[in-house]
């Protein structure tokens, strides 16, 4: 038999260690090194405790909500932030020790340290015990990303916040300046609006949100104006005027001062590509320092790939698990190619958000002659049970093939529905196809059947 093919991983986030599991499955022999906790970003400081949090704010939420649904609830409504905050540490911790045992079950070594590249088919780590050389046939670099830190802010002070100092919170913030409303900003102002906070958001861009549907974006404006979220649009934050103990002062263009105890700086990512030895074997980058791959996830260097947010793609954890499965596959002899045509987008606020292809103005401008049909939720009868009527479902279909293109949706579990869209596009069904399936009743589901008989100008329960 063969000998395995050595594959070194470096990074264990939601890409290395998906790649580790899935070359492990294929009989490859599987190093993953870790220099920080299992999971990455997204189980650590993302996707996971944010999801926690927000878990927490909607159980709050309901409770508060007694009186329409018809209970009382004795005494004050009030956040335990530390139990929130040790709930959410707990829920980590459980996926973790999870990828630990599977890490077990199949054989994929775990190397605690930081990892370098220090020549073609060697890759370095330093550990707490010292130094450890690993030799491989393949190396997968998956160091993923870290908040973007602008030049101008004083990260070293208590009140300045990135997403994850954000995390490890001890107390509830009574005002929070939000620097970018994209989708990081906007989870957060929506925990912290719940837990009483009071928020103002500034964003350069003319509307928040500004990768979504501009109908659907300044629908989610007028959310947060209710909830008492602040957002100003076209405005630029020029510099702190100061930096109190217990609070901030930042410069705003126009001449405009906002003071508050703390400031979120959401405003993107950075790739973790420095010191990793890249420059040893030719892993060239961008001029922003991510790696440059090609659709099979290679790098410029032999035998080395690219995987999540270190090349700079889509910085998403369920793309970066899906190129992990794409490298391993090329590792072990494939030809597989990356396709990110089809990737669900959600955004997990108060109503949640989620997108999917092509919005109505992005099909117009790719020469398609676009048809939308939009189901409102106010008129669906689980999302009024459940006390969720807000938002709506918008299917975006090609006239001349009626193949459905794109979705935007906001309300209670889009992000959960938005799957069926990405089924139908990357198979090429037309809105007729998912009108003609029985969708059962009453759910959030059946409104996106009924925003597909809309398309046809037949949704039976649309007034006129
Ligand atoms: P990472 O998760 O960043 O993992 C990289 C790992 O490499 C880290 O563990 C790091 O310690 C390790 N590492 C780095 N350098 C070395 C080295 N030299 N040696 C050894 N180890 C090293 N995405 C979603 O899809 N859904 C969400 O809901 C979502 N929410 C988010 C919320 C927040 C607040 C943030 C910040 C991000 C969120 N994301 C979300 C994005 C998601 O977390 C990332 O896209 C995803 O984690 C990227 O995965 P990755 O494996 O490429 O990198």
């Amino acid at each position: 038999m063969a000998d395995a093919v050595r594959i070194v991983i470096i990074g264990g986030g939601p890409g290395g260690y998906v790649a580790g599991i899935r070359a492990a499955q294929r009989g490859a022999d599987v190093t993953v090194v870790e220099k920080d906790l299992i999971g990455g970003t997204c189980l650590n400081r993302g996707c996971i405790p944010t999801k926690a949090l927000l878990g927490s704010i909607e159980a709050l939420h309901k409770a508060r909500s007694g009186a329409e649904f018809g209970f009382a609830v004795g005494g004050d409504i009030t956040p335990d932030f530390p139990r929130m905050m040790e709930r959410k540490a707990a829920i980590s911790k459980q996926l973790r020790d999870g990828i630990i045992a599977i890490f077990k079950k199949r054989k994929v070594k775990l190397v605690a340290g930081e990892g370098r590249i220090v020549g073609p088919g060697k890759v370095e780590v330093t550990t707490a015990e010292g130094t450890v050389e690993l030799a491989a046939d393949k190396i997968i670099i998956a160091t993923g990303s870290e908040p973007a830190r602008l030049p101008f802010f004083d990260f070293d002070q208590p009140t300045v916040l990135t997403s994850t100092s954000a995390l490890e919170l001890d107390a509830i913030p009574a005002s929070l300046l939000i620097i970018g409303a994209g989708v990081i900003g906007c989870e957060f102002a929506s925990v912290f609006s719940e837990l009483g906070t009071q928020i103002t958001m500034v964003e350069m861009m003319p509307q928040m949100l500004p990768l979504e549907d501009t109908r659907l974006a300044k629908q989610f404006q007028q959310i947060f104006k209710k909830k008492g979220i602040e957002v100003m649009l076209k405005t630029r934050v020029e510099g702190i005027a100061e930096y109190g103990a217990d609070h901030i002062t930042a410069n705003i263009e126009g001449g405009q001062q906002i003071t508050a105890e703390k400031m979120l700086v959401s405003i993107g990512r950075q790739p973790n590509s420095k010191g990793i030895g890249l420059e040893t074997v030719g892993v060239e980058t961008d001029g922003r320092g991510y790696i440059v791959i090609n659709d099979k996830l290679e790098t410029t260097a032999k035998d080395v790939y690219a995987i999540g947010d270190i090349n700079g793609g889509i910085l998403l954890a369920h793309v970066a698990s899906y190129e992990g499965l794409i490298a391993v596959e090329n590792c072990l002899g494939g030809n597989a190619q990356r396709d990110l045509k089809v990737v669900p987008s959600c955004i997990y606020t108060l109503p949640e958000i989620a997108s999917i292809g092509l919005t109505e103005d992005q099909a117009r401008d790719e020469g398609f002659e676009p048809v939308t049909g939009t189901f409102r939720l106010g008129a669906a009868g689980k999302a009024l049970a459940i006390g969720e009527g807000v938002g709506y479902i918008q299917i975006i279909a090609d006239h001349a093939t009626d193949k459905v293109i794109g979705a935007n949706m906001m309300g209670p579990h889009v992000t959960d529905l938005i799957h069926e869209i990405a089924v139908s596009i990357k198979n090429g069904l037309t809105v007729k196809q998912i009108g003609d399936t029985i969708h059962a009743h009453p759910t959030i589901g059946e409104a996106l059947m009924e925003a597909a008989h809309d398309v046809h100008g037949e949704s039976v329960h649309v007034v006129g």
